[in-house]
Parts: structure tokens; C-alpha cells; sequence
């Protein structure tokens, strides 16, 4: 089953998430949809309240990703309770975008590598180190379980200068071809 992503504007994406519970039915069968509904949107990360689900849990694939790099080694993981017991390393800009921001992307300031700790699908908690761009989709879906966007990163000033584009997806007035859930009813441009 395909979800509708939230939009950025919607206060669900603010929200602090809560810890999956270990009892937690249907457990499977969200992540299969959230699998379903990031490949249908040509996304790399997803993360539960994008789908309006407000539990700490992220799926990454990014094999995914339509780029050759040297620092990308692909994974494709489900995140449950994830903590970043670390980072390292000399922080570095990297063009960020988000499926709940679509046609956004802005140069985002973070450490390159960092130690994680989550369970797996399967209840097994793991430790393991990323680097390069899987550090970095890790960092921004964890950033989701806390209700921070990438956005919240941005100086005043490209802030200032995304204004519109940010108010325009607030209002469903942006063009995806994927589904999306709007924080106010589409309505037609003044
Ligand atoms: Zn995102």
C-alpha cells in the first residue's frame, strides 16, 4: 500500500516520535508500505511521521540512489529505535533533499561518520559504524524521529529565499508525482 508523504508545513513533522514498542503488531507490514511508498516516490530514506505514523522508525535504501560515488557503499536497512552514540569526523556540506519538501534541496553542514545503535526488523539490536552518504541519510532520518527537517539547518538567509517555495508546499500548491497529504485543502492560486 502506498502513503501519502506529509508536506513539509504539516505540524505532525515537528512532532517527537515514540519508541516502537516491542509488542508493536503489524510491525512488517508498515515497513513493507513504507518500502513501497519510498520506491514509488523515487526516495533513498523514509521515516514513519513522514507517513503520519509518529514511531522511531526509518527505512534507507540507498542503492537507490541515482549517483555514482566513491563514498557509497549501498545498504538497505530498517532503522527501529535508532540512537547516534557518535559522530566523527570534519563536518561537511552535502545537498539534502526530502520527499516531504519535494523540489527543495539545500547544502547541508554535518559529520561524516557516525556509530549508530537500532534494532533490526527481526528485534536485533546492532551497533554499526556509516560513512559517507549512508552517515548522512542516516543523520536525516533520525533528524524526522525529532521532528527536525533539514530546513531547520538553513541560514536566515536561505531561509528568507525559500520562503515562498516552503509556503507554496504548505499549501499544496507544488506539482509531485507522487501522493502527498497537505497540511491545508488544495485550493486554487489567488
Ligand atoms: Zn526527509
Amino acid at each position: 500500500m502506498i502513503f501519502r508523504i506529509i508536506a513539509y508545513g504539516d505540524p505532525v513533522l515537528k512532532k517527537v516520535c515514540e519508541e516502537v514498542p516491542e509488542n508493536y503488531k503489524n510491525l512488517q507490514e508498515l515497513i513493507d508500505n513504507m518500502y513501497e511508498t519510498m520506491y514509488n516516490a523515487n526516495g533513498v530514506g523514509l521515516a514513519a511521521p513522514q507517513i503520519g505514523e509518529l514511531l522511531r522508525l526509518f527505512i534507507i535504501d540507498s542503492g537507490a540512489l541515482d549517483e555514482e560515488r566513491e563514498d557509497l557503499e549501498p545498504i538497505k536497512k530498517v532503522f527501529i529505535n535508532p540512537i547516534i552514540l557518535k559522530r566523527k569526523g570534519k563536518d561537511f556540506a552535502y545537498n539534502e533533499g526530502c520527499l516531504s519538501i519535494p523540489d527543495v534541496r539545500e547544502d547541508i553542514i554535518r559529520p561524516p561518520a557516525i556509530l549508530v545503535e537500532y534494532y533490526d526488523e527481526k528485534g536485533e539490536l546492532i551497533e554499526e559504524a556509516f560513512d559517507g552518504v549512508n552517515a548522512r541519510i542516516i543523520q536525516h532520518e533520525c533528524d524526522h524521529l525529532d521532528g527536525r527537517l533539514f530546513t531547520d539547518y538553513i541560514t536566515p538567509l536561505q531561509k528568507q529565499m525559500l520562503k515562498k517555495q516552503l509556503r507554496d508546499i504548505s499549501k499544496g500548491w507544488v506539482k509531485v508525482d507522487y501522493p502527498m497529504r497537505f497540511p491545508v485543502s488544495k485550493r486554487k492560486r489567488a
